[in-house]
């Protein structure tokens, strides 16, 4: 049978860091001993009181369909902690609940572009971004930036990238894969300019909650309602509650894109799992206190692999205030990413992802969401692979 596959879906790159993942994975099961930098979700469990909530909501029978944009109940505890932690109003019917940030941020790409857009995304971007834009139609428009800006992109190269046809901008702060936040003023820059040229900004704050150094995050919807109005913030259990297994995500939208997601979700998945709703409250509702836990320790492993990664003769590494990655350049070592993290996997059993899967072939993203007993052993490892090849 010649099986007949789809432009958009042949045209897709399927994900690398979850290719490498799952390698690393079996090399592990098949007994052998690897270091894995490839994660990208914290090594914590869930708190337990979001399990509770979600076991009792099941025991209780809470398994039938919901509202497709999810359970009143928590898209008034989003918009309750938009306000609060965020300082931003919106109603619970611009609120809505989806089967994780990634799956926000397609209905988000899906509800708003088509063919003839343009998607402008900063490199290293996460590397969904310019997959989701081929899905819809619409054309990824790259900015590149190093890590000479500390992979941030500038106000000047945003405005040099808008055309009549840029529809948006994709901004990840803190950063997944380089770990980069942007400072309140830089974030303002950049959202003056999109509601100057009438661009939508599609803010993925994810990683709002883990930061480090004092790095203030501020949203760009914050800066005044004419910024609000032109962003769609992007948001998730995933990482500050370690719920990426759950598969639950939010955004905030204005109401009119609100309600078209809410019609392109209502298609295709209809409700984010009901009883993982429950847990969805219980974390935005309950307790905190896991959180200054995990920060210490994610901090903790940042500064150890910060100065280990810049011992290594060839590497330098900007020591990134967000999320929990590190993102070290290698371009001094001869070897393009790929080839760089397929000979480290095989020479030395330690698993990171090549910076060519976001867009950056001089650089690996390194995540620290390891134990730091994994994170002396693998860098002890790659600081040995790298004099391998000074050689
Ligand atoms: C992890 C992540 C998400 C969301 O992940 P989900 O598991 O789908 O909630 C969104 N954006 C970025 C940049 C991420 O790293």
């Amino acid at each position: 049978m010649n099986y007949k596959i789809s432009k958009v879906a042949a045209s897709l790159s399927p994900s690398l860091t979850l290719a490498i993942d799952s390698k690393a994975k079996a090399m592990k099961a098949a007994g052998e001993d690897v270091v894995g930098f490839g994660a990208g979700e914290p090594d914590f469990d869930t708190p337990q009181h979001i399990k509770d909530a979600c076991a009792k909501a099941l025991a209780a029978g809470f398994t039938k369909y919901t509202p497709a944009a999810g359970i009143p109940e928590l898209r008034e505890a989003i918009a309750a902690k938009f306000q609060r932690e965020n300082g931003l109003t919106y109603k619970p019917s611009q609120i809505i609940v989806s089967c994780g940030g990634k799956h926000s941020c397609y209905n988000v790409i899906l509800a708003t572009c088509e063919a003839g857009d343009e998607v402008i995304i900063p490199a290293p971007y996460w590397l969904s971004y310019p997959e989701m834009v081929k899905l819809a139609g619409a054309k990824p428009v790259i900015l590149e930036t190093t890590d000479k800006t500390e992979f941030k992109v500038t106000p000047a190269q945003l405005r040099a990238a808008i055309t009549p046809n840029t529809r948006l901008f994709v901004l990840n702060s803190p950063s997944n894969p380089t770990g980069s936040v942007y400072t309140p003023d830089e974030i303002k820059a950049l959202g003056d300019i999109c509601v100057e040229k009438g661009v939508l900004i599609m803010s993925d704050e994810i990683y709002e909650h883990l930061t480090y150094d004092g790095a203030v995050v501020k949203s760009v919807a914050s800066f005044s309602p004419a910024h609000k109005d032109h962003t769609i913030i992007v948001h998730g259990f995933a990482k500050a509650w370690s719920m990426t297994g759950w598969r639950l995500g939010f955004l905030a939208a204005p109401e009119p894109i609100a309600k078209a997601i809410d019609a392109v979700q209502s298609h295709s998945t209809s409700n984010p799992t009901s009883f993982a709703q429950k847990g969805g409250v219980a974390a935005l509702t309950g307790p905190q206190d896991h959180l200054p836990l995990w920060l210490a320790e994610f901090a903790k492993r940042r500064t150890y692999a910060h100065q280990k990664l810049s011992s290594i003769p060839g590497i330098t590494c900007v020591n990134a205030k967000g999320a929990f990655y590190l993102f070290p350049n290698i371009s001094a070592l001869g070897l393009k990413s790929t080839d760089f993290c397929a000979k480290l996997l095989e020479q030395e059993k330690v698993a990171a992802v090549p910076g060519i899967a976001f867009g950056a072939d001089d650089y690996l993203r390194i995540s620290y969401a390891t134990s730091m007993a994994n994170i002396e052993k693998g860098l002890d490892r790659l600081a040995r692979f790298c004099a391998g090849l000074k050689k």
